[in-house]
């Protein structure tokens, strides 16, 4: 077993805040990383050490400068490094010199990495051992040619993605021949720019699914458990706006299908640490993987608050040593794992839905936020004073509500997003307290058409 002295979190804004306090809980001292351009910002404040990184580099870069990283780590006597989401969380390369430089890295190993981070690759484990896919070709596709060929064998509409996709990027609906090649070179494009990779493969488009996707622990031992679903329909071009635990209005046989699923994925790779595992779900009723990432998700809230499991903790103690049901983690066995009411999580963002959702900067005037029972805040780099910057991802806070029912979370949502003021800059709130009202949202009936097929939810 191995005792964490010191962490140091190669991350920013909430996630890196998110961390630290994890590890202030488990009494264990933390480093910060921060860009230039992050010299002003909280999360560097609430860590016991932080340090600059990257001055001769862009403010993304600087985040990825793996070797400055690790050499810091080692310098300063770092046990471990926690990569939060995004940067260098699903980087195999930076997870393996970790290892080789004796540090632990808080996730799961480099070749699990590699295997779930190609979306191909993870299709094909899912069907060896008889996960459902959505049908398609799961093969990178090498000419025009084979682009028309592996779209009619698959049936209009269809789903251009690239292999190496994330944050719903070099993704492409095509409804017709005649815009498949424009849409397939856009997709190879955008991909090779994003990830440096720009392989595209085809599949089905589905038809407004849910996106539902389950939360698994996994300890060293080859231990796994699921902490059930989450709902994260609520998506604006892929990428998710609000999202909730447990799913609504799914039937028990589903969620404990899923569930099963999930599982199975997660055991075929013998999964280390937190994960999660993506499906959607057709109005038929049938579920369908779609990917697993290997990573602590922006959403982990709502499961922690259903479950009483604190995810990042977790992540930790595993890293450690410990076993998932030994008295410093505390995961009980499966069957004992229970969700209790709902939590919804709303992701406020500086974006001005007037205006296409175009991120806005500046400096905020002034910065209060709903409290109250029920409600989990879970803040970056907003406070009077602070000044927001256009150079990395528009999350401001996170408002996670807790209650016994759906009704009331939302109830309690909606009340949290009214006390909260910001001024200074534009953010989605207006936009938020819109979707939770909408009739769809309440009844649990919102699949990841709902905002484009919403209209009022723009007024
Ligand atoms: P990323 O890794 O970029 O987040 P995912 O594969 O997780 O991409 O998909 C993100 C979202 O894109 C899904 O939640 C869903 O809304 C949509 N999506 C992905 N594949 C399909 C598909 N075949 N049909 C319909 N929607 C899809």
């Amino acid at each position: 077993m191995k005792s964490f002295r010191k962490v140091l979190i190669a991350n920013r804004g909430e996630i890196a805040i998110r961390i630290i306090r994890a590890c202030q809980e488990l009494g264990i001292r933390t480093v910060s990383v921060y860009s230039k351009e992050d010299k002003l910002a909280l999360f560097r404040t609430k860590s016991d050490e932080s340090y600059l990184i990257g001055n001769n580099k862009g403010p993304v870069e600087a985040y990825l400068s793996i070797e400055e990283i690790i050499s810091l780590a080692i310098k300063k006597a770092v046990d471990a490094i926690h990569p939060g989401y995004g940067f260098l969380a699903e980087n195999p390369e930076f997870a393996q010199k970790c290892i080789e430089s004796g540090i632990e890295f808080i996730g799961p190993t480099p070749e699990m990495m590699d295997k779930l981070g190609d979306k191909i690759k993870s299709k094909l484990i899912a069907q060896s051992i008889g996960v459902p896919t959505i049908p398609g070709v799961e093969k990178a596709i090498k000419s025009d040619q084979e682009a028309i060929k592996f779209a009619q064998k698959c049936g209009y509409p269809i789903m251009l993605k690239a292999s190496a996709g994330g944050g719903g990027r070099g993704m492409r609906i095509v409804r017709n021949e005649t815009d498949l090649l424009q849409e397939f070179h856009s997709a190879k494009n955008e991909a090779q720019k994003a990830f440096g990779i720009d392989d595209i493969f085809i599949e089905k488009y589905l038809e407004s699914p849910k996106h539902i996707e389950v939360q698994v622990l996994g300890d060293n031992y080859g231990n796994i458990v699921y902490l059930y679903e989450r709902d994260c329909s609520i998506q604006r071009r892929h990428q998710k706006v609000i999202e909730f635990a447990p799913a609504f209005k799914i039937s028990a046989e589903q969620r404990k299908a899923i569930c099963a699923d999930a599982l199975k994925i997660a055991r075929s790779v013998n999964y280390r640490n937190a994960g999660t595992v993506e499906f959607l779900l057709d109005k038929q009723g049938n579920h369908y993987f779609i990917e697993m990432n290997p990573r602590i998700q922006v959403e982990h809230t709502v499961t922690e608050i259903v479950t009483g499991i604190d995810i990042v903790q977790s992540q930790i103690l595993i890293a450690q040593g410990y076993k998932l049901n030994s008295k410093e983690v505390g995961i009980p066995r499966q069957s004992a794992i229970q969700t209790r009411g709902y939590a919804i999580q709303c992701r406020v963002t500086t974006e001005d839905p007037s205006n296409s959702f175009a991120p806005d900067t500046g400096k905020i005037d002034v910065y209060r936020t709903g409290a109250g029972f029920g409600i989990r805040l879970d803040g970056g780099n907003g406070y009077t004073g602070s000044v927001i910057s256009p150079y990395y991802d528009s999350l401001l806070v996170k408002i996670t509500s807790w209650s016994r029912t759906f009704e009331d979370a939302i109830n309690k949502s909606q009340r949290a997003i009214r006390e909260t003021l910001i001024n200074g800059v534009k953010t989605n709130e207006a936009f938020l307290l819109n979707v939770l009202s909408h009739p769809r949202f309440k009844n649990g009936e919102c699949d990841t058409g709902f905002i484009d097929a919403s209209p009022e939810l723009f007024d």
